[in-house]
């Protein structure tokens, strides 16, 4: 019976491909997007870029908590505006605030597995001038990768709510259950809060696991691999 059952998963797993193919051709992409924070000739530039760029050079100078004292370089985020998706994961570790961007560590390397399992290309050099945005809630790293601490968030909150104003994010997946709780306004644990979608301000939110806690937990392959499936169906929807 468990066999079946995994025979026609895949079996729908294949006809979902078949029909982005149909649908989108190779690649899903949101006709208005454009790349910011991605050194690349040929980027074109647009009005939500600009401000985007504004707003990065703001965090970048930001000392309105004490996570400026320690920190080598804020992360802003990276990505194009109208991205399909928008990634928000915790704050930054120890590689992302060396190079001022997001998600470049291990946790980095297994989430661009996630997007590419989805057709989603983000890889760190390639891909993140398509289809993604990827952002945090917390922009300068906690010392000793700590929590983030009630007051820095709030203090940190309005820079990731001007960055989704801005970027009109077709759905939002959050990948950590700071991110999910905090967008959400809730203090339900991740294990409650994913296999939904949610709104923020009216934009499909799909919550689901750190890929940190899923390189700790291989158990949580199989809910997060269901939730990248519900962010496809989300994208569908609403492009
Ligand atoms: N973990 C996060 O939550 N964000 C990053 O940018 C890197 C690791």
């Amino acid at each position: 019976m468990k066999v079946k059952n995994k025979l026609y998963t895949k079996y729908l797993d294949l006809l979902n491909i078949v029909d982005d193919y149909y649908r989108w051709g190779y690649k899903m992409e949101h006709k208005n997007s454009s790349v910011i924070n991605i050194k690349k000739s040929g980027n074109s530039y647009n009005d939500s870029s600009l401000k985007i760029n504004d707003i990065d050079n703001e965090i970048r100078n930001c000392k309105k908590c004490g996570l400026h004292i320690e920190r080598k370089t804020a992360v802003p985020g990276e990505g194009v505006t109208n991205p399909l998706v928008l990634i928000i994961g915790e704050g930054p570790g120890v590689e992302e605030d060396k190079t001022g961007r997001p998600f470049v560590g291990n946790a980095g390397k297994y989430l661009e597995k996630w997007l590419s399992a989805v057709n989603f290309n983000a890889d760190e050099n390639l891909g993140r001038n398509t289809n993604v945005y990827i952002a945090n809630i917390i922009k300068c790293r906690p010392p000793g990768n700590r929590d983030p601490k009630p007051d820095e968030i709030k203090k940190c909150r309005p820079y990731l709510e001007r960055q989704i104003e801005i970027l009109k994010p077709c759905v939002i997946l959050t990948i950590s259950r700071f991110a999910a709780q905090v967008l959400l306004n809730t203090e339900l644990g991740i294990t409650k809060l994913r296999g939904k979608v949610y709104k923020y301000k009216n934009i499909p939110l799909v919550p689901t696991y750190h890929p940190s806690a899923v390189l700790r937990n291989p158990e949580l392959r199989s809910p997060v691999w269901d939730d990248l499936k519900l962010l496809k169906t989300e994208i569908k929807k609403n492009l």
